[in-house]
């Protein structure tokens, strides 16, 4: 498969490129020159097959003969191997629950595929050695760390702002040791951003050292996130109505994943982007502008997102027609007092538990609802509540169980250095 950049179709790339480098030569993001269509016994069927196997058909088109299918399927069974269930909690409505991967969040998924496959070609290409630089505002940090760790022939470095991620996130990035790096950056998440891109354009570091981003603009990132979209409907096909999925949204990768698969046939009928009070998105459905503000903090905090990467991916998939993109897509942005007021009543009607960012998912699916009431809904869960535990256990007034697996991390030692200025960061990368 091919791949062009989205700011000059006349750069393409095949897969492993568009992988090692991330963006194009002219910074845009990598675009698949076609989408395909699969075919209509795969749905029909999809109840019969396993995880490994829908996989395996729904990537396979934008992998191409770049890696073997046995080798394609090793990476698959690793990124996947935890579950993903849907639960009904309300007539109609049901939550996709993705954190059940080690950091507990959705991000594992991209991370642990976007590992496999870069792995894989520095391997088979004898690559010396990549440096994945990147910056976190908390998830995909953990994620990135842990996909990443031990892998052959991989250098991780991670910078995140000190003091504006949550202890169990800035754990999960400062203790794994090995080939992760964690570099805690006096500033904000802005700066550290801000630290990277420049480190990418400084031919003093790029002469020396390979880099490449972790973030969901690399395509072995956004694309298998299509992967537990197919595994939701596979559950949920048995419901026979139409169906409309809710994806709390920041730098729009996740949905975008989604919209996708739609695009090669799965029978989603609507997508709602569900967001904070950071609604550049929401805003643009409704005035056709597209205005990129400054990100406001919220406790939704991966969502803080003023002028989302991905959303260039969207308008492609929709040719850059905004009226068939109305046809597939809503949009509707929530405070955080709504937010809070979500996390309480669903507790208190269902007993369920939501995160922060799954809340904001459930609203937008019950806004639509309440117009469309034909539909089967189904809301991602795109972290598990513990993560944002200050949050969730004030607006529940009680106290929620960590998973074992939280719990260890608590006795494990932060290792981190700290940096304050670019510099820093440049001598870092050339030792
Ligand atoms: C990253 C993240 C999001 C936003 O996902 P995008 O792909 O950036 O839209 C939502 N929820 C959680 C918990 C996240 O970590």
């Amino acid at each position: 498969m091919k791949y062009f950049s989205l700011n000059d179709r006349s750069h393409t790339s095949n897969f492993e490129n568009a992988v090692l480098n991330g963006l194009g030569p002219d910074r845009g993001l990598y675009f698949p020159q076609e989408v395909k269509k699969l075919p209509k016994q795969f749905f029909e069927q999809i109840s019969s097959l396993l995880k490994t196997e829908i996989a395996m058909e729904a990537i396979s088109p934008y992998v191409g003969d770049e890696i073997p299918p046995s080798e394609l399927e090793k990476i698959i069974k690793q990124t996947l191997d935890f579950e993903f269930p849907v639960k009904k909690i309300e007539e109609n409505l049901a939550v996709l629950e993705l954190f059940h991967g080690p950091t507990l969040a959705f991000k594992d998924v991209g991370a642990r595929f976007m590992a496999g496959t870069l792995g894989y070609f520095i391997k088979k290409g004898n690559i010396p050695k990549v440096t994945v630089l990147v910056a976190t505002s908390g998830d995909t940090g953990g994620a990135v760390a842990r996909g990443f760790l031990g892998v052959e022939g991989i250098d991780v470095v991670i910078l995140y702002p000190k003091g504006k991620v949550s202890e169990i996130q800035e754990k999960q990035l400062t203790t794994l040791g090995q080939n992760i790096k964690a570099l805690e950056v006096d500033g904000s998440f802005d700066d550290c951003q801000t630290m990277v891109k420049t480190a990418f354009l400084d031919p003093e570091i790029t002469r020396q050292r390979k880099l490449t981003s972790a973030n969901s603009i690399n395509v072995a990132r956004w694309l298998p996130q299509m992967f537990y979209y197919f595994l939701a409907y596979q559950q949920v096909k048995k419901e026979d109505q139409k169906l409309v999925f809710s994806v709390p949204s920041g730098n729009f990768g996740n949905i975008c994943a989604g919209l996708l698969a739609k695009e090669m046939g799965l029978p989603i009928h609507h997508f709602v982007a569900a967001n904070n009070e950071n609604d550049v998105v929401t805003r643009f459905l409704k005035t056709q502008k597209y205005e990129p503000a400054t990100s406001v903090q919220t406790i939704s905090n991966a969502m803080d997102v003023g002028d989302p990467s991905n959303f260039i991916r969207v308008l492609e998939i929709f040719s850059n027609n905004f009226s068939d993109l109305q046809k597939s897509l809503s949009s509707y942005s929530f405070s955080d007092g709504h937010t809070r007021e979500a996390i309480k009543d669903v507790h208190d009607k269902t007993g369920y538990i939501l995160d922060p960012h799954g809340a904001v998912g459930y609203l937008g699916l019950k806004k639509f609802l309440e117009k469309h009431d034909d539909y089967f809904g189904v809301f991602l869960e795109t972290a598990h509540p513990v993560k944002f535990l200050e949050t969730v256990e004030a607006v529940l007034n009680k106290k929620i169980q960590l998973p074992p697996e939280i719990e260890n991390l608590n006795q494990k030692e932060k290792r981190s250095i700290e940096i304050s200025n670019y510099d820093q960061l440049k001598s870092f990368l050339r030792d």
